[in-house]
């Protein structure tokens, strides 16, 4: 039984046949089109070798495609309704396995350890829930699993944040602390009609590809991270004025002016202006002179 699953009339009569209405709170709009679903499993470069793990299910529409595409898929559904429902409608796909939990609380690396070999591919793959894309990437993110790449249907607004380069608008604190593990790339915008029922928003597909090697070691992570908020705290204003602000009575003007002049950055340029390496470069600066 390997019907696709993403077509409007499959899915309503799945949706018919359990009584299951929609929880808006858990960002539940199903893809109803099976081309855009082929588009993201090739786009995420998904093997017969490759492991798989997806976030939000759903009634199964794109887990059904990946377990046909790769080795294994390993999926984490919040709603503990679909569960009867996948079971159904994955009963023809035998390499996959739903977990019953929120993946903001999931031990994702013990898993891992658990359904994929040693060595093999595992990427990420997921129409997220958009009431927590970027929480759900920034865990993974964080942690650093061992994930070749992540291709995910985000919020187009999100997908262009994440993706963008200096001196654009879209360009901010999130642009860097994605970047700053992965490449990213928008690979698609995807029409609202192609989900069922359509969000109120637009939708992109991100590709999120890890970086090998950082182009800059950083001292202190979590300090880099909040440097680059404070760089981008008013967006407007020069880094001498966001660090100023940042740092209090801590650091005077001077001081911060001579540490940016050192490292050969111009105090009087905005944040959005600087690149990947040259936060890097700002941070520890200013780590190793006052931590
Ligand atoms: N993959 C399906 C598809 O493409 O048709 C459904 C995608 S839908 C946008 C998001 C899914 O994520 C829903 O099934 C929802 O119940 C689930 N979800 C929401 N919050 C979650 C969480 N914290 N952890 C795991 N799954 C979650």
């Amino acid at each position: 039984n390997e019907k696709p699953i993403a077509t409007p009339k499959r899915t309503a009569e799945i949706l018919h046949k359990y009584g299951f209405s929609f929880k808006k709170s858990l960002g539940q709009n199903f893809i109803i089109d099976t081309n855009i679903l082929q588009k993201i499993i090739h786009s995420a470069g998904i093997h017969k070798t490759s492991g798989v793990i997806e976030v939000g299910p759903g009634i199964g529409a794109l887990t059904q495609q990946l377990a046909i595409a790769a080795d294994k898929v390993v999926a984490y559904e919040i709603d503990q309704r679909l569960l009867p429902i996948l079971k159904d409608t994955l009963q023809a796909v035998s390499n996959t396995t739903i977990i019953q939990q929120d993946i903001l609380e999931a031990d994702v690396r013990a898993m891992m350890n658990d359904y994929f070999n040693t060595g093999q591919p595992v990427h990420v793959v997921a129409n997220l829930p958009y009431y927590i894309t970027t929480p759900i990437l920034m865990k993974l993110l964080r942690e650093k699993l061992p994930v070749a790449s992540f291709t995910v249907m985000i919020q187009k607004e999100v997908a262009e944040r994440m993706a963008a380069e200096p001196n654009c608008k879209q360009y901010g604190s999130l642009t860097i602390a994605v970047q700053y593990y992965t490449d990213a790339e928008v690979v698609m915008n995807v029409p609202r009609n192609v989900f069922m029922p359509p969000p109120n928003v637009d939708s992109s597909v991100l590709k999120l590809t890890k970086k090998t090697e950082r182009p800059v070691e950083i001292d202190d992570e979590e300090y880099f991270f909040t440097l680059v908020q404070a760089c981008f705290a008013q967006r407007r204003k020069t880094l001498r004025n966001n660090l100023l602000r940042h740092f209090g009575d801590a650091v005077d003007k001077d001081t911060i002016s001579s540490v940016l002049n050192e490292i050969d950055i111009d105090p009087a340029r905005r944040g959005e202006s600087l690149n990947m390496t040259e936060f890097a470069v700002l941070a520890n600066a200013f780590y190793r002179k006052f931590e």
